[in-house]
């Protein structure tokens, strides 16, 4: 199909989607428009063939979701600095879930020595990344296996990067959330692999450094 076909449909298929919607959930709508009190924030790549919802089964208003290129936290990046500061202070969320995924082009680009332009700034956080887990990853001689471990320490790097923000430890030593988690999904087969990080045994690291606990400097 053209695409100007196909994007002529898409309003058509709107349409018969709030149709099956109502039709299934009549309230559907006037509770959504009620307030969202998601549980967990995702962070994701803004590759097309990785949806939140649609990979965690969860409805629309479960999930708060952040999505750039190779699911970065960056510590200048306000955009999603504001996403957890709002996730974690406002709407309480009980997880923070990074999702990195295997065939990332933002983590390919990243293990290439070229120039793209406007990106450099953006890659060169994920090249941060190898540089800290160079040894290992300069080990595998396989460059497909490089490649998937690559997205998995990207993943695990992001995660603590969620860690060190004041936020997140202030309310995780309060309340005990939000839990901080790493996927890896897999566009081969579309299953969910849990990196399992453990959460208590990172911050203890972290804070050694990054500890934003103890209240602003006077
Ligand atoms: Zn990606």
């Amino acid at each position: 199909m053209q695409s100007k076909e196909l994007y002529n449909k898409i309003l058509e298929s709107n349409k018969k989607w709030v149709a099956e919607q109502t039709k299934k959930e009549p309230d559907f709508f006037t509770q959504i428009a009620d307030g969202q009190h998601p549980e967990y924030l995702y962070i994701g790549c803004s590759d097309s063939r990785v949806h939140a919802n649609e990979i965690m089964g969860l409805k629309n208003g479960q999930v708060f979701v952040h999505r750039n290129i190779a699911n970065m936290v960056i510590n200048t990046d306000l955009n999603a600095l504001s996403v957890i500061n709002y996730g974690v202070e406002y709407l309480n969320v009980k997880y923070i879930i990074v999702c990195g995924h295997y065939n990332c082009g933002g983590v390919k680009a990243a293990m290439e020595n070229l120039d793209y332009g406007i990106l450099n700034p953006w890659l060169r956080c994920i090249r941060d990344v190898y540089r800290l887990h160079q040894d290992e990853l300069d080990a595998i001689e396989d460059k497909n296996k490089r490649y998937r471990r690559f997205v998995e320490v990207n993943t695990y790097e992001q995660c603590l990067n969620v860690l060190k923000t004041a936020e997140v430890q202030k309310s995780y030593y309060e309340t005990g959330y939000p839990r901080v988690v790493g996927w890896i999904y897999d566009l081969h087969d579309g299953s969910l692999i849990d990196l399992e990080i453990d959460m208590e045994k990172e911050l203890s690291k972290i804070r050694k450094i990054y500890d934003l606990t103890k209240g602003k400097r006077k």
